[in-house]
């Protein structure tokens, strides 16, 4: 090959090699998920360290040796600075990124995931967005783009959509709603009540134009609702438990009363979620 690749890319990995160098696994747009080692990254005065560090943006310029690439020089563009001074920040965006990596394969391009990965870094950097309702909303879009997304228009037994205002249930072995028949709901097997303000937000969060899906709010409950929905959701789909799953659910305060909750971000095109 000629001259080095040029790629930006997202930093998803990084594993210490030796006595100075990183592995990195890195997202692009075009090339999808592939590793690069960074020789002497680690080195207090390299140029490498901060532009290798992990939840990093960055232009890199990439040789190929021996069937693997080599970082031989990068550029950081963001450094998604909040999203690393925040402990409950930075744990929803480290799990975002071991979900974003056990969903696209090596040399697969995936632009969309790779466009969802730096909107939900995005968001996470944003003092007005809870991180812990942007961590789902995350969730739930990649199932989606993965092919995983529940059925939520449909009874998933009799296939025909609920009336509007009928108490729905939710499915997890059969991934989606179940309507309010009592025919439907016995071959549905387990199910359990799915909150009209649950159902509105996922709906919202896959179908809504990629530059909103962030931009909604829900009511606290909605959004601890949300969260449980969508941990199981993804832990049943991946077949896998995620670590940080727990760490963010222990970042939760137990339920309270309490009505003194800091205002949710309102502005943008915000659907009728609580509705
Ligand atoms: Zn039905």
């Amino acid at each position: 090959m000629g001259g080095p690749l040029r790629v930006r890319a997202l930093v998803l990995r990084e594993t210490p090699v030796g006595e100075a160098d990183r592995i990195l696994t890195l997202l692009a747009a075009e090339q999808g998920r592939f590793s690069a080692s960074a020789r002497g990254a680690r080195r207090q005065n390299s140029r490498l360290v901060s532009a290798t560090e992990i939840l990093s943006l960055t232009d890199f310029s990439l040789f190929a040796r021996g069937g693997r690439f080599v970082v031989d020089d990068a550029e950081r563009v963001e450094a998604f600075a909040p999203v690393k001074a925040d402990l409950v920040r930075l744990t929803c965006a480290a799990h975002a990124a071991e979900l974003v990596l056990d969903c696209v394969r090596e040399g697969d391009p995936a632009p969309e995931i790779y466009r969802l990965a730096l909107r939900t870094l995005h968001a996470l950097s944003r003092p007005d967005r809870d991180p812990k309702l942007t961590v789902r909303a995350f969730e739930m879009r990649l199932m989606g783009l993965i092919g995983f997304a529940p059925c939520l228009e449909a009874c998933v037994v009799c296939g025909e959509p609920p009336p509007a205002d009928a108490p729905v249930r939710f499915s997890y072995g059969r991934c989606g709603v179940v309507c309010p028949k009592d025919a439907c709901r016995r071959v549905a097997g387990a199910s359990e009540p799915l909150p009209a303000g649950v159902l509105a937000a996922l709906r919202h969060v896959l179908s809504a134009p990629e530059e909103s899906v962030f931009s909604f709010s829900v009511d606290e409950d909605v959004r601890r609702a949300l969260a449980r929905l969508s941990e199981r959701y993804v832990q049943d789909r991946m077949e896998k438990e995620y670590g940080k799953l727990a760490l963010i659910a222990a970042f939760e305060e137990p339920a309270a009363p309490a009505k003194g909750a800091p205002p949710q971000d309102a502005s943008g095109p915000a659907p009728a979620a609580d509705a």
